[in-house]
């Protein structure tokens, strides 16, 4: 099985390394990618470590969005409980 292949979609372009540093937040994205996708990706994986420019774009995009999303349903949940005190 060839490495050259981008982990999540198969491409063969533009591909890098999930482990290299020189990656944007590099040292988590093993676990962006795993709670993104449910894909687990480790270093001695015999299959493909390497996910392409355009994966790596969207599971950080994705990361980003629930990262928000889960911020603003514990923001709501604060104000529903607030209200509920105050007898609304
Ligand atoms: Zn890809």
């Amino acid at each position: 099985m060839s490495c050259d292949i981008c982990r999540l979609c198969l491409s063969k372009n533009n591909l890098v390394w999930i482990f290299d540093r020189r990656i944007e937040n590099s040292e988590n994205m093993k676990d962006v990618i795993y709670i993104t996708t449910g894909v687990q990706i480790n270093m001695n994986d015999t299959v493909s470590q390497k996910i392409c420019n355009k994966c790596c774009e969207i599971t950080v995009r994705m990361f980003e969005f629930r990262r928000i999303s889960l911020a603003n349903d514990r923001r709501l949940k604060g104000q529903e409980i607030m209200s509920v005190k105050k007898g609304y």
